[in-house]
């Protein structure tokens, strides 16, 4: 079977996450994305956010301040956090998830078929997607196209966790940094050092009428993700676009 292009895994993709009820819609580039993005807040809604490198880096979380909207971001400015990391207390993470309107990320990477694949280690970015908020937006690069679920699982653990973690300086997936890939079967990832703790995956759009999720596609490389066969020089990129909008982890305390 000839392979597809970048083009229309894009198209197929945004199909089949409309076939399971999610509002799927195809941005060009991350300009168009943060535009689709901004007329889906309502200028009095609350906005929260969990800790995503694309939606930082479309810039929309600014726009929204600046127009007026409450703005719950725990994860601030990567400058200013580069400068002074600080903790975050727990309250101000719970009101982050369950005190918006709105809730924005990215994902860890969108089947072909439609599935929105997340693997969290603290949990508050996959609740905001799932409960909650009236409308969820999650923005994704092309980058984090693939097949079906084993490729989304495999991706995350041998690809992102390691390099995330090396990148943010968090002990959670330590082990994983140090080896460049997940280590399990053969090493147990104990609880303290597990990144991967928990795994969530929406099959479809939950069937109340009062919430939304949209997935805006966009046909630019955004975020981390990558096929490990991907031309070095394309990694390269996709790290350098993350790694300037992640700042380093902040602990939380009660
Ligand atoms: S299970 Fe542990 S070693 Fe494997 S990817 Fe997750 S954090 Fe890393």
């Amino acid at each position: 079977m000839e392979p597809i292009s970048e083009k229309e895994k894009i198209q197929t993709t945004i199909a089949a996450l409309r076939r399971r009820g999610f509002d799927a819609r195809f941005a060009e580039n991350s300009e168009v994305a943060r535009k689709i993005a901004l007329d889906l807040v309502p200028q009095d809604w609350i906005v929260g956010c969990g800790d995503s490198a694309t939606i930082r880096s479309i810039g929309v979380l600014q726009d929204l301040a600046d127009l007026g909207n409450r703005v719950l971001n725990p994860f601030f400015q990567p400058k200013i956090m580069r400068e002074k990391p600080q903790p975050t207390p727990l309250r101000v993470f719970k009101q982050t998830v369950m005190g918006c309107d709105v809730f924005l990320a990215s994902s860890n990477a969108v089947t072909q078929d439609g599935k929105i694949v997340n693997i969290d280690g603290g949990g508050n970015r996959v609740a905001g997607m799932i409960f909650g908020p009236l409308r969820t937006i999650l923005v994704v690069g092309r980058n984090k196209i693939v097949q079906d679920v084993n490729e989304a699982l495999d991706r995350i653990k041998n690809e992102i966790a390691p390099v995330h973690s090396r990148t943010t300086g968090i002990s959670l997936g330590k082990l994983c940094a140090e080896a460049g890939k997940c280590v399990e079967p053969e090493t147990f990832c104990e609880p303290g050092v597990r990144a991967c703790n928990i795994i969530v995956i929406l099959e479809g759009k939950p069937p109340d009428a009062w919430r939304e999720i949209v997935v805006i596609l966009v046909d630019e490389d955004l975020g981390l993700g990558w096929d490990p066969a991907w031309p070095q020089e394309r990694k390269d990129k996709i790290y350098a676009g993350y790694k300037a909008f992640t700042p380093p982890h902040r602990p939380v305390v009660e």
